[in-house]
């Protein structure tokens, strides 16, 4: 085998230009957010990491099936290749269009689910857990062991336990509707499911005569861990894998704004004929006609185009072959994140750079605004402020098993220069050590309240003690 390139299997068309705000405004724009990142503007923000999703570059090819793109109401020729590329990765027959991946979620779960239903999943994606939760019912976390501990590099650690599976199966019996795997498991650190984890989940599944699905937005890069890593899988394509563990699940849901390289889309994929038409029914009324379903014939297009190319493996090697090159600076650095590095994304490990930061005072918040202010680079908390909630048997409030901070990189937006900076700018705030301070909020809105809500540094102080 050739060894892999080291460099971006693409060259740079459009650029855009990018300003690092003085240190001065950055610290203007934190107090005006009330020191949530989610709403600091976008201009003042150097290099953006809160999230990969919606924000790739789109291919030359993508750009140009935008304009070819057909924009007719009903049946449109855009619609024929979005429906017949994920046909084909999928195996599943039928295929609803979503704006967006939550409001798949939302379909899904207003159909299927009632109060007091659990639905166990290897770890619920924030909006999906929301979705869940909204309809009354619980949302089940069932990832392996290996996945709750940041210093494990076992290869699968977002493999769903099989024995937490069946002892839920065990508890509560017929009030589980279905199962979901969530591949990469994003928010347990964007750490992949192996193939035969998918298999052995479907098994016990279908035992129970209860359908899986598989939340995959990041399905190419899972597949592109399955040929590294696990036994037999080296000489297959990426397509083939990703075939299979379709094959072995009864549909899927995905935010398209992931590994379909796309700024907005999503989808349902199913093999149920009768769940697939009171989806469609549901689906008229939120989102839109059954081919197009809240997006342009344009976006349809993008989306069909960008899930052809995702299969590249040359693409996959380098993308994630990236997001590791920055945790080998950050390792240098001694900065510690969870091991090993995710597919899209760095966690930081912000309850031991912050040990003197409890959970309740945020320590993942209070690293992400000091990183904004450092450095202008935005990162996204992923701990107590998104995943504090009500234990099902106890009624206490608990955090979640880590407090994290996410680098996510965008797809083919940023070169090695600038993911260098940010390694070199988190050991930076590592650094300041003691003299960073937690955060309480000051006020917060019911339900995904990270995104809206406000905080302020303990005691109205400042966020780096002098
Ligand atoms: C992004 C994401 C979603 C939600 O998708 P949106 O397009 O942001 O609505 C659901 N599940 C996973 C695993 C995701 O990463």
């Amino acid at each position: 085998m050739e060894p892999d390139l080291p460099f971006e299997p693409y060259r740079i068309k459009v650029v855009e230009r990018i300003h690092r705000v003085p240190r001065a405004e950055r610290e203007q724009h934190l107090r005006e957010a009330e020191y949530n990142i989610f709403r600091i503007p976008s201009a003042a923000i150097y290099i953006d990491l809160l999230t990969d999703s919606g924000t790739a570059a789109m291919s030359d090819r993508q750009w140009a099936a935008m304009v070819t793109g057909d924009e007719a109401y009903a049946q449109s020729r855009s619609w024929d290749e979005f429906e017949r590329t994920i046909r084909h990765l999928t195996g599943y027959r039928h295929v609803i269009p979503c704006h967006q991946g939550r409001a798949a979620e939302n379909l899904l779960c207003g159909v299927l689910l009632e109060e007091r239903h659990v639905v166990p999943n290897n770890t619920h994606f924030d909006t999906t857990r929301a979705n869940v939760e909204f309809r009354g019912a619980v949302a089940l976390d069932c990832v392996c062991d290996e996945g709750l501990d940041p210093d494990s590099d076992a290869p699968f650690k977002g493999n769903l336990s099989v024995a937490k599976l069946e002892a839920a199966f065990a508890r509560y019996g017929d009030r589980i509707p279905f199962v979901m795997m969530t591949i990469t498991n994003n928010s347990g650190g964007g750490q992949p499911v192996s193939l035969a984890n998918v298999r052995e989940t479907a098994a016990v599944c279908h035992a129970h005569g209860v359908p899986l699905f598989l939340d995959c937005a990041r399905f190419a890069e899972n597949a592109w861990f399955i040929k590294r890593r696990e036994r037999g899988q080296a000489d297959r394509t990426i397509e083939a894998i990703a075939q299979e563990f379709f094959r072995h699940a009864d549909g899927c849901l995905m935010s398209a704004k992931k590994d379909a390289l796309v700024n907005i889309g999503g989808f349902i994929a199913l093999t149920d004929d009768k769940l697939a038409e009171r989806l469609a029914e549901r689906l008229i009324v939120q989102e839109g006609f059954p081919t197009y379903g809240g997006l342009a014939g344009r976006d349809l297009a993008a989306v069909a185009e960008g899930l052809r190319e995702v299969l590249d493996e040359e693409y996959l090697t380098y993308r994630i072959g990236q997001v590791a090159r920055l945790g080998e600076r950050l390792a240098a650095h001694g900065v510690p994140f969870l091991k090993p590095a995710g597919g899209h994304a760095i966690y930081l490990d912000a309850r031991a750079i912050l040990p003197h930061v409890p959970p309740r005072r945020f320590p993942g918040v209070s690293f992400t605004a000091a990183l904004y202010l450092e450095a202008g680079i935005r990162a996204c908390e992923i701990g107590s402020l998104m995943f504090e909630h009500v234990d099902p048997d106890s009624g206490a409030l608990v955090s979640p098993a880590m407090e994290l901070v996410r680098l996510a990189v965008p797809r083919r937006v940023y070169t090695h220069t600038q993911l260098d900076y940010v390694a070199d700018a988190c050991a930076r705030v590592r650094d300041l050590g003691d003299r960073l301070q937690g955060l309480e909020i000051v006020w917060q809105p019911p339900a995904l309240r990270h995104f809206l809500c406000r905080l302020r540094p303990i005691g109205g102080g400042r966020l780096i003690a002098s």
